[in-house]
């Protein structure tokens, strides 16, 4: 297997042209290579014990850190501050290559690099890239992102949480909630108001150290799915973080909230690609094996009918997403693209996973197969990084601008 970090060298790091990302064997050499390593990696370390992640709410640091050793716990991650240096259509790949294999493991996998590493590198000062970037990148760190909190989810710009300035210290007061990884991270990037007269325009963006004082976590939450990262409460009591973790300038926070989420909403696609990639696969498999009436069940039109859809739908999504992450990696306006990708691969992770269910039958329905997990995994990327109603919105704002109506 080879350590991604030193493929970026190979040259070739980026797609120069829509063209090449028409279909895998076009791609650049390093991401071909990339995503075989992910591959072999997510079939022979993931794959075997992603039932035992979901069962056992297993958190894999394990894997994680062998995730950091490939480079891919720090994969956009510029070489300047000892990342892979690859981008966001690798990004992208890899996502869905370690989600096929483990949609747990995805998720820390996403967050991690899109929602912590890439919010420091784009605004962090030097001084805190250096401080908070280096303990980060090797897997056995991450990084957590708290924007949500019980009043408000899909409208983030009413954040209750306050932070005020006494002296050199910004105090933290209220609750974030659903924190993917809260239990785990060492580090958070949390959204509070710092203005409420200026609703949106008064949030600030924080870089928070989990062991401040007068931070504390809420219950872990149970869930249907991605069983493998806590989702958790933090509770901000007079939590004291020092003047300088102000991340940006004060007032930003909503707007680097909003570009950061438009950049993990290609990893959340990346992760729903692997999912329905996945359900394929199990379900394909199932249907040569399995027999009725004589014959396997890939024999039937009916079957043949779902296959089809499932790849038509698979396939379809996954260009949409090479394609948000093609634009970002071009310096091109790609907000619309990355909710129209996360929208249309979260929908088809859905539909796949229920496709499969049904081609198993009452096989799909047991834990003895995957399909029932995948059908319960799939479900969470139609809800967080925005839910698909908020991606809706999102394309329609886009469109009607671009039409002037
Ligand atoms: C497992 C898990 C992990 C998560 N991880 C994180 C994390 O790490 N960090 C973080 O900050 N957050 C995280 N979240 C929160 C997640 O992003 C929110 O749950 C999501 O944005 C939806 O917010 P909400 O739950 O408050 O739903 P609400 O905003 O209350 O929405 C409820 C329903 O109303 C719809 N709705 C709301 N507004 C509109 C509208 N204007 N038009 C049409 N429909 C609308 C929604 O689409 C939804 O169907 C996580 C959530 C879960 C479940």
């Amino acid at each position: 297997m080879y350590c991604i970090r030193y493929i970026s060298r190979l040259g070739l790091t980026s797609c120069t042209g829509l063209r090449s990302i028409a279909s895998l064997s076009a791609l650049p050499e390093t991401h071909q290579i990339l995503q075989k390593t992910c591959r072999n990696f997510a079939d022979s370390q993931l794959f075997p014990i992603a039932a035992k992640i979901d069962r056992e709410h297993y958190y894999p640091a394990k894997e994680l850190a062998k995730l950091g050793n490939l480079g891919l716990m720090s994969i956009v991650l510029s070489e300047k501050y000892g990342g892979s240096g690859l981008d966001y259509l690798a990004y992208a790949i890899a996502m869905e290559e370690i989600s096929r294999g483990s949609a747990s493991v995805g998720v820390t996998m996403s967050i991690h690099n899109s929602l912590y590493l890439g919010v420091l590198e784009k605004y962090g000062t030097e001084e805190q890239k250096q401080t908070f970037i280096p303990g980060y990148i090797d897997g056995k760190q991450i990084g957590c992102f708290a924007l949500s909190e019980p009043g408000n989810g899909s409208d983030a710009g009413a954040a209750s949480t306050t932070a005020t300035l006494k002296g050199d210290y910004w105090v933290l007061n209220g609750t974030k909630c659903w924190i993917s990884g809260g239990y785990e991270a060492g580090t958070g990037i949390v959204f509070a108001t710092t203005d409420k007269k200026l609703k949106h325009n008064g949030i600030s963006a924080f870089i928070v150290p989990m062991n401040s004082p007068g931070l504390s976590r809420g219950k872990k939450e149970e869930k249907l799915g991605i069983r493998g990262t806590s989702t958790c409460q933090l509770i901000f009591e007079d939590c004291e973080i020092p003047r300088e973790n102000l991340l940006g300038k004060e007032g930003y926070g909503f707007k680097i909230a909003m570009q950061s989420l438009d950049a993990g909403r290609i990893g959340v696609a990346g992760q729903a690609l692997g999912i329905a990639q996945a359900s394929l696969e199990c379900a394909v498999n199932y249907a040569g094996k399995r027999k009725a009436f004589g014959q396997p069940i890939s024999k039937f039109q009916a079957i043949q009918m779902k296959l089809a859809d499932m790849s038509v739908k698979l396939e379809s999504a996954r260009l949409l997403t090479w394609r948000a992450a093609w634009l970002k990696d071009n310096s091109m306006p790609f907000t619309k693209e990355a909710a129209q990708a996360k929208l249309a691969a979260s929908e088809t992770a859905t539909y796949c996973a229920h496709q499969c269910m049904q081609i198993l039958g009452g096989m799909g329905y047991v834990s003895d197969m995957p399909a029932e997990r995948y059908y319960r995994e799939a479900r969470i990327t139609e809800i967080y990084e925005g839910t698909s109603e908020i991606q809706r919105l999102v394309i329609a704002g886009q469109i009607l601008k671009e039409y002037g109506a």
